[in-house]
């Protein structure tokens, strides 16, 4: 059956059937007033736990509206892999980038304080707000795990072990990126868990590039003969990783 169109909600609540779904002011705003939803609407709702759940719209008080669980349309998915590590961006490339981070399969959003990096204080529950918007915008269920701030050298040992990092470097050789990636997987009995590195707009400096290239498991990929912005080397970086090693295939 095809699942009944209607707006995407990230909740709090847990879903279940008949379950009261409670909303805050932003989205009891956004069903009633924008969206200008009728008691009865279908409304979808995810939690990143419980899948995504039909729901109907419901008038709660004189003002209010909730959601009631009826029904599980897809059930929760294990969670993705993907690992992005990102120098932080000032604010409008920040969101942008967060958020196409997420459309692209991003799990793990992982800021790394770089020599280079621009920004020094990060607003954490913003970049969680982007998260949220893009993965109620994009049809995931998983809420990616969005990490504090670290340094390049702590955010890589905290990753899992055995994880493929890919580098992205505009000083690799240049290459098909395609194939790259493949050969880095040869041999591998099962797919490791991957993880992409894009640096500030200055790049990395000469410590961390050694750092990044000395790691056991890292893969220098280039992404074209032109020097990207960090923002659209993401997006171009996760395109190759997913349609090569993710889950386009
Ligand atoms: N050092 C660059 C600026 C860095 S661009 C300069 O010479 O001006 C910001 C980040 O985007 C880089 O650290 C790198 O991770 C990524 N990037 C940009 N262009 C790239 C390319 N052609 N290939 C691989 N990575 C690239």
């Amino acid at each position: 059956m095809e699942a009944p169109a209607g707006p995407r909600l990230f909740v709090a609540a847990d879903l279940a059937e008949g379950a009261a779904v409670g909303l805050d002011r932003d989205q009891m705003n956004y069903l009633a007033n924008v969206m200008r939803l009728k008691p009865g609407a279908a409304v979808l709702a995810f939690n990143g736990r419980d899948g995504e759940w039909l729901c109907s719209l419901e008038a709660a008080g004189r003002k209010d509206v909730a959601l009631r669980a009826t029904r599980q349309l897809r059930p929760q998915p294990a969670p993705g892999t993907v690992a992005y590590l990102f120098a932080p961006l000032k604010s409008a490339r920040l969101d942008y980038m967060a958020q196409k981070a997420v459309e692209m399969g991003a799990a793990i959003l992982q800021p790394v304080l770089t020599r280079r990096t621009q920004v020094s204080r990060l607003n954490l529950d913003r970049l969680r707000a982007n998260a949220i918007e893009a993965a109620e915008q994009c049809g995931i269920l998983g809420l990616p795990e969005v990490r504090p701030e670290a340094r390049l050298d702590r955010a890589l040992a905290a990753l899992a072990a055995g994880t493929l990092l890919v580098f992205c470097d505009e000083d690799a050789p240049t290459g098909n990126p395609v194939d790259i990636l493949r050969a880095a997987m040869a041999g591998r009995a099962t797919a490791p868990p991957v993880a992409v590195v894009v640096g500030p707009e200055g790049g990395f400096d000469p410590e961390e590039r050694r750092m990044l290239a000395a790691r056991a498991d890292v893969v220098r990929l280039s992404l074209g003969p032109r020097i990207l912005r960090a923002d659209t080397a993401a997006v171009a970086a996760l395109a190759i990783v997913q349609s090569t090693l993710g889950d386009w295939g």
